[in-house]
């Protein structure tokens, strides 16, 4: 490409949909509360949950977790809200009924007394039912979560998950009817799905139109069954490159529908990060940086290309947060356009008045 200058400013932004609403709905501080394994009729393969949340020991007694919830609310600043104590790590609506009441009555407490607004918790697909939902209606319960991972019935089957694709449809359809917020939560790189899979399930988790969506690798965690699936070598994960990649299609797809992506990427825990507990996989501790650098890097080289030439040094602007997303992790972006156009130089300038998916060339 003629290395001239550049006679026009390009500014590209990623599309979304333009749903403000859900796009801006505040980030909730979040207390969480880890009941490892509890209320998993089974193991499924990917999961070593006990793993996965570092909470090794017996389950936290109620004075236990009003001291941890108590401990929680000294972080949150003052104009944060709303304040939800979340139940992760496990399926909470699989829980006893007594062990449920329990746990939403302590929540409740702090509800009451306005320490905090509300409550939320995951569960799987197959445990919201009217029955269930009547159990916990006069609980302060705004969000729910479900582990939807795929919604292809072989992929799901492979997975030992023990529910279908429909017992999330029907799942979504009893939740919107008593008006819960609804988060769902997906995996690439299953056992027997693919790109091609994963952008369908994608596309049909956007066509249930929940509030929010995490996207997950799947990992190779130690004590799972895909771990000896792994050793056996009937199992081998994708690449991190790939990973991120196929998370970054999924988010761009969730954008444009509006649909907020809260998180890619496994929440770290010591375990994680000491690498003892993953085995294989795309795990890395700041993979949803990746994905957004992923962006910024292709919407860079767009606007490098749809310019007719350009100049021996460039100038991309960006919002003062999206410099590192920009640079990518360790100037990663920086090098690869370096080596694409030989640049003499690539100055990265903070622009307030760009919005944070946004770039533009100068
Ligand atoms: S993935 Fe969820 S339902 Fe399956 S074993 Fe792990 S915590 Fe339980």
């Amino acid at each position: 490409m003629d290395k001239k200058n550049i006679h026009h400013q390009i500014r590209l932004k990623i599309h979304n949909s333009g749903n403000q609403h859900r796009a801006s709905s505040p980030r909730p501080f979040i207390i969480p509360i880890f009941i490892p394994h509890a209320g998993c009729p089974h193991q499924c393969i990917f999961c070593n949950q006990v793993s996965i949340s570092g909470a090794k020991q017996k389950r936290a007694s109620p004075a236990e977790l009003r001291v941890q919830i108590r401990e929680f609310l000294k972080y949150k600043k003052e104009n944060r809200k709303p304040v939800q104590i979340a139940f992760f790590g496990g399926n909470f609506l699989g829980l006893q009924g007594e062990e449920i009441k329990s746990l939403l009555e302590l929540a409740a407490e702090f509800v009451r007394d306005g320490q905090v607004d509300g409550i939320r918790f995951s569960t799987r697909p197959d445990t919201i039912h009217e029955r269930s939902l009547d159990m916990i209606k006069d609980y302060p319960v705004s969000t729910v979560e479900l582990g939807v991972q795929s919604m292809d019935d072989h992929v799901l089957a492979l997975a030992g998950r023990g529910h279908s694709a429909t017992d999330t449809v029907r799942a979504v359809e009893r939740l919107k009817d008593r008006h819960f917020s609804i988060g769902l939560q997906m995996m690439v790189g299953l056992p027997g799905d693919d790109e091609t899979g994963a952008l369908t399930t994608a596309q049909r988790i956007s066509d249930l139109t929940p509030d929010f969506v995490r996207i997950y690798p799947t990992l190779v965690v130690a004590n799972s069954r895909l771990a000896e699936w792994y050793k056996s070598g009937d199992y081998a994960p994708i690449s991190l490159e790939e990973g991120v990649t196929l998370a970054k299609k999924i988010y761009l797809k969730f954008l444009k529908a509006g649909i907020e992506v809260i998180r890619m990427g496994l929440q770290t825990s010591e375990d994680l990060e000491d690498g003892t507990t993953v085995l294989a996989g795309p795990h890395h501790p700041a993979f949803g940086h990746l994905v957004h650098s992923e962006i910024f890097l292709d919407m860079a080289i767009s606007a490098i290309e749809s310019a007719n030439t350009i100049k021996e040094s460039l100038t991309i602007f960006v919002n003062p947060r999206s410099i590192s997303k920009m640079r990518g992790l360790k100037n990663s972006n920086i090098e690869k356009l370096n080596k694409r156009y030989q640049f003499k130089l690539i100055a990265v300038v903070p622009d307030t008045s760009l919005a944070a998916e946004e770039l533009m060339l100068g």
